[in-house]
């Protein structure tokens, strides 16, 4: 798999565009406000984009999914059922901090825990992961040693839980269960800030060392 990320915005969020190196399909994951870049490289290098990947319904992660879809018209967006309240509702988080977002055509399809997603011949496997929204998913690509983690884990720090269904508690199990259980050289590429590694995080994330008093104590 080829990876790049598309980075923009206020929010310096991070989508990827994410290419099967043999194939050509290609998906486009969490579209934010460097969307528009991304749908040009889509277009320049005619890559073959399969589907939309939303790993939550944040404005933020979600802001450009209509320049993707106008580039690519027949791929499917995709979110888990728990975030589609979310989704439904960007016009309202938009409100919250004060900017505009454009109407977003709706989900297709919807992921489920466990699911294995494919693409050419590359595949994510689909791990739900609430707390910083109830319908969070990672997508941990298969046999290429990274995760596309949102905003479930950043770079010695955590996701915010206190945006509307955000759980604190939810959020520290998901990352014990299904963050800390992928191998420690694993790279994971967050929603914001720079990448990391689980075996960084397991050590060196404030938020998850019984030394700064973290939850994993
Ligand atoms: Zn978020
Ligand atoms: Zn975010």
């Amino acid at each position: 798999m080829n990876l790049r990320t598309f980075t923009g915005g206020g929010f310096g969020e991070n989508g990827y565009l994410v290419a099967c190196e043999r194939s050509g399909a290609a998906v486009a994951v969490d579209p934010g406000a460097a969307a528009g870049l991304m749908a040009d490289t889509i277009t320049s290098e005619g890559l073959d984009l399969q589907a939309i990947l939303l790993t939550h319904a944040h404005l933020d992660h979600v802001e450009g999914v209509h320049l993707v879809r106008a580039v690519a018209p027949e791929a499917p967006i995709w979110l888990h059922p728990a975030d589609h309240g979310l989704y439904d509702s960007l016009q309202d988080q938009a409100e919250m901090f004060g900017l505009q977002v454009p109407p977003q055509p709706p989900p297709d399809d919807a992921f489920e825990h466990g699911q294995r997603f494919t693409f050419g011949s590359c595949a994510f496997e689909v791990r739900h992961a609430p707390g910083h929204s109830p319908g969070h998913v990672i997508l941990v690509a298969e046999g290429q040693g990274f995760a596309l983690v949102g905003d479930v884990i950043f770079q010695a720090s955590i996701g915010r839980t206190d945006l509307p269904g955000g759980d604190f508690y939810t959020l520290m199990r998901s990352i014990r269960e299904q963050v800390l259980t992928l191998p420690n050289e694993t790279v994971l590429h967050s929603g914001h800030g720079p990448s990391t590694t689980v075996g960084f995080e397991r050590v060196g994330n404030p938020f998850l060392i019984p030394h700064y008093r973290g939850e994993m104590a």
